[in-house]
């Protein structure tokens, strides 16, 4: 059985705890490894050593720190196939989805490239007479990213990115089902270029993110997983003094206009539903059409739709659509709120459960749901589902429909399909949620603007990668500098204006 340790100083190293957690292979149901859950000590000693490491990273000119992350870069092109497979084999998301997770992770590295640009400080010469006033930007020290199991790659690679580019030592706590790639990631960067002890990747469940929270030497956090435990790391890492920014969990509404193209909404819906499994906190999860006309030839098109996707383990080729769910936990989940949107009076027109893949009995498929007649009370509507499930509420008006996403408690992301400039600018500019589409299901925005979302997806003021994570990994130090021609005014007891 193999085990996963942590990466401590640029090597690895077995936990002590005596502690570990099964990863699972969800396609096979069958346990792959164990994972090393860390002590409270095991966490001090590696943010120790990281404040260490810290202090030349932190003085190492920036384009130095920038042609690590090129290097860095260029490694997870050259591994591309291998982390695809590492983060399928785990997960057990598709292999083009695999892909598209290290690719989207990528791309922050991308950007990442040309930190120096985004550490600039202001200057403003001649503040007053002699004086000049200037801010820099200085890495804030040992940092910390935690990261949930569905994007292994591109949610560590958000994190270490930006928060190693402005010069900062991470701890990393990836999530315990799928460790194995925030190590190699690691591993790549040592290869890069990156000195040990600068970027540790400790293994563990609640004690050892406690642990980061209590740490003093910890300045920062960057969290992403669900709403609870995010608005609770947010907290608790406030009351420690931390800055934190803390992304949760989504419900994410696609508005089908009675003018949209209906077969373009409706391939939009199957892959922004169903693609890896709805486990993606931009999945679509519930359609609005508006009227019961566009409701049923919504309807119409996506039930043949579903009935062709292809659910299956990675390993049985690209053509297969998407994989199971991360645990068996996760399916009894899912299948419990199937069977509650049943019971609360949803029509169920594709009934994904009991699915049997051969020869994989025994893994946590669920096949694809879709719900019909959906209300605002209904557990389904309420609650995440994180599975492939899809749920139709139907809109009397564009006003009805926009206020369902108004009023819903998440706000992540949101899509309306129109063919209507007008409802699209007015929809755009009015909804309460922090990313939208308009005619484009999924609105990731790309790596050099920013993501997060609004209401109960985010905690915090500044959003992930982009400009803003640069001003969350740095700290503002302002200097006001007067250098005299000579003392023959003497000195000044006022405190006054500048003049
Ligand atoms: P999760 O909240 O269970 O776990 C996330 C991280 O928190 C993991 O590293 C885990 O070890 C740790 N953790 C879990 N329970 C904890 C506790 N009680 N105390 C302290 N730490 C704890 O999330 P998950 O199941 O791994 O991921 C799925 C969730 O993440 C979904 O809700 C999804 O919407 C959300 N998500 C959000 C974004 C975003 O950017 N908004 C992106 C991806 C996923």
């Amino acid at each position: 059985m193999q085990e996963i340790g942590h990466w401590i100083n640029g090597k690895m190293v077995s936990g002590t705890s005596g502690r570990f957690t099964d990863v699972m292979n969800p396609a096979t149901g069958e346990v792959q490894a164990r994972v090393a859950l860390a002590t409270v000590a095991e966490l001090d000693h590696a943010v120790a050593e990281a404040a260490k490491a810290q202090i030349k990273w932190g003085a190492t000119n920036p384009q130095r720190r920038a042609r690590v992350m090129m290097a860095f870069g260029a490694l997870i092109n050259q591994n591309m196939e291998k982390l695809a497979e590492m983060v399928a084999r785990e997960h057990g998301k598709t292999i083009p989805d695999a892909r598209g997770d290290v690719q989207r992770g990528l791309e922050v590295i991308e950007v990442c490239m040309g930190a120096p640009a985004f550490l600039k400080g202001e200057m403003t010469d001649n503040a007053g007479p002699g004086i000049d006033i200037y801010s820099m930007r200085q890495a804030l020290g040992v940092v910390a990213g935690i990261t949930p199991f569905n994007f292994p790659a591109m949610i560590p690679l958000w994190k270490m990115g930006p928060a190693l580019a402005c010069g900062n030592a991470m701890i990393l706590k990836p999530s315990e089902r799928t460790p194995s790639t925030a190590i190699f990631l690691a591993q790549l960067l040592q290869q890069a270029g990156l000195p040990d002890g600068v970027l540790q990747v400790v293994n563990g469940d609640k004690g050892v993110v406690d642990a980061i929270l209590d740490n003093e030497t910890v300045q920062g956090v960057g969290f992403v997983g669900s709403t609870p435990i995010a608005q609770y790391i947010y907290g608790r890492a406030a009351a420690n003094g931390k800055r934190a920014q803390c992304f949760g969990g989504a419900k994410n509404h696609m508005i089908i206009m009675p003018d949209a193209d209906m077969d373009k909404a409706a391939d939009a819906l199957i892959g922004a539903g169903f693609g890896a499994a709805g486990e993606r906190c931009m999945a679509i999860s519930v359609a609005v059409p508006v009227g019961d006309k566009t409701a049923d030839a919504l309807i119409e098109r996506l039930v043949p739709r579903i009935e062709k996707l292809k659910v299956g383990p990675y390993t049985a080729g690209e053509d297969v659509d998407f994989g199971p769910v991360i645990t068996q936990a996760s399916k009894d989940r899912i299948n419990g709120l199937i069977a509650s949107g049943v019971e609360q009076g949803a029509k169920l027109v594709v009934d994904g459960r009991g699915i049997k893949i051969q020869g994989y009995e025994n893994g946590f498929f669920c096949g694809p749901s879709l719900f019909d007649n959906v209300t605002r009370d209904m557990d389904i509507y309420k609650q995440e589902i994180f599975g492939p499930v899809l749920s139709q509420v139907r809109a009397k008006s564009y006003e009805d429909a926009l206020n369902l996403v108004i009023d819903n408690e998440y706000g992540n992301g949101t899509a309306i399909f129109t063919a209507d400039g007008d409802t699209a600018r007015d929809f755009a500019s009015r909804v309460n949620v922090g990313m939208v589409g308009i005619n484009f299901p999924i609105p990731v925005p790309l790596s050099y603007y920013t993501f997060g979302g609004w209401k109960k997806s985010a905690f915090g003021d500044l959003n992930q990668y982009g400009p803003d994570a640069f001003r969350f990994y740095t700290k503002t130090k302002t200097v006001t500098a007067r250098w005299f021609s000579g003392i023959k005014d003497g000195a000044s007891l006022n405190f006054k204006a500048m003049d």
